[in-house]
């Protein structure tokens, strides 16, 4: 029997309004006919769309920081665009080829020195004349934070499918994180934990939000309202102690935050009950990642 190596992981998209984030969304959904989309306004990590085949799954976000051209880039708004896009496996970082030429877009791109994998798509090559294409891949193709460049327009469809294969190269191999045939709704769980994590990065201050992860152990509707139980999972047991806090004060307001962003997701009544637990080493152990819910 021939063993299929599948790949699997989360790509985030990144540029700035109007560079073509949504058309190249929609135009790498409809790529392939296998696609779950699944719509989620209300995350901060919003999951966009599922594209499951034979050979990998994608997971594609974009990034919640909107940057506008002109603005000032504040460093907590990049530090916030850069975490989005860190959480992910690999970042598209989007160039718009109708701009006069690369140096905003480069500027924004060097401030978020990325340690993903990134690959640099220049949208538009319908509106930009080959010349201005070429001159823009090999730009972009020479800088240190770029693994790849590839032109595409999106509008109409013109390189998507290769932008696809090149995505999945930068993909980890791994099994599925969704069910292949799960074509409408993401588990509510899975949006549960992204939340209660999203306040874990609110709330906790350098490393211990990247050494965290969420697993929604229960999750049962009851007349009135639901109840969650959830383990905040943490490498090692100082990051424990940070995550519970001074009395427990620091898991408190934990809870009520993340309570608040839940109840207003489900529309529900919630009690939650968080626990902290320290699995060391939980990022490179394959089982332990299965068991968080991502299979
Ligand atoms: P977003 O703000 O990054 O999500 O950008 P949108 O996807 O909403 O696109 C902004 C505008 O650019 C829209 O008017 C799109 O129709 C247009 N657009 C997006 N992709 C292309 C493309 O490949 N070629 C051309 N000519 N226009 C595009
Ligand atoms: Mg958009």
């Amino acid at each position: 029997m021939i063993q299929r190596i599948m790949k699997a992981g989360f790509v985030n998209i990144f540029g700035k309004p109007n560079a073509g984030k949504s058309t190249l969304l929609n135009a790498l959904l409809g790529e392939k006919l296998a696609i779950t989309s699944a719509k989620v306004q209300t995350t901060r990590h919003r999951i966009k769309g599922i594209i499951t085949t034979d050979d990998y799954q994608l997971i594609i976000s974009d990034t919640p920081g909107i940057i506008e051209p002109k603005y000032k880039l504040h460093e907590k708004m990049m530090l916030a665009v850069k975490e989005a896009l860190e959480d992910a496996d690999a970042a598209i970082l989007l160039h718009d080829l109708t701009e006069p030429d690369t140096t905003a877009t480069d500027a924004v791109f060097k401030k978020l020195k990325l340690a993903v994998p990134v690959l640099v798509v220049c949208n538009k090559s319908d509106k930009a004349g080959a010349e201005k294409t070429a001159a823009a891949l090999r730009f972009f193709a020479s800088q240190t934070y770029c693994d790849a460049a590839i032109a595409v327009s999106a509008i109409s469809g013109k390189g998507v499918k290769e932008l696809l294969e090149k995505i999945t190269t930068l993909l980890p191999e791994g099994e599925p994180f969704f069910p292949a045939d799960e074509v409408t709704d993401l588990p509510v769980r899975f949006f549960v934990a992204e939340m209660i994590r999203e306040k874990v990065y609110e709330l906790y201050e350098e490393e211990v939000p990247y050494h965290t992860t969420v697993l929604v152990r229960e999750f049962k509707e009851k007349t009135t309202l639901v109840k969650i139980q959830a383990d905040i999972v943490v490498q090692r047991d100082t990051q424990k102690g940070i995550i519970l806090g001074e009395k427990g004060q620091g898991i408190k307001t934990l809870g009520t935050a993340a309570r608040l962003e839940i109840e207003r997701f489900l529309g529900r009544k919630i009690f939650l009950e968080l626990f902290v637990k320290v699995k060391p080493k939980w990022r490179d152990n394959e089982t332990h990642l299965k068991e968080y819910g991502y299979h």
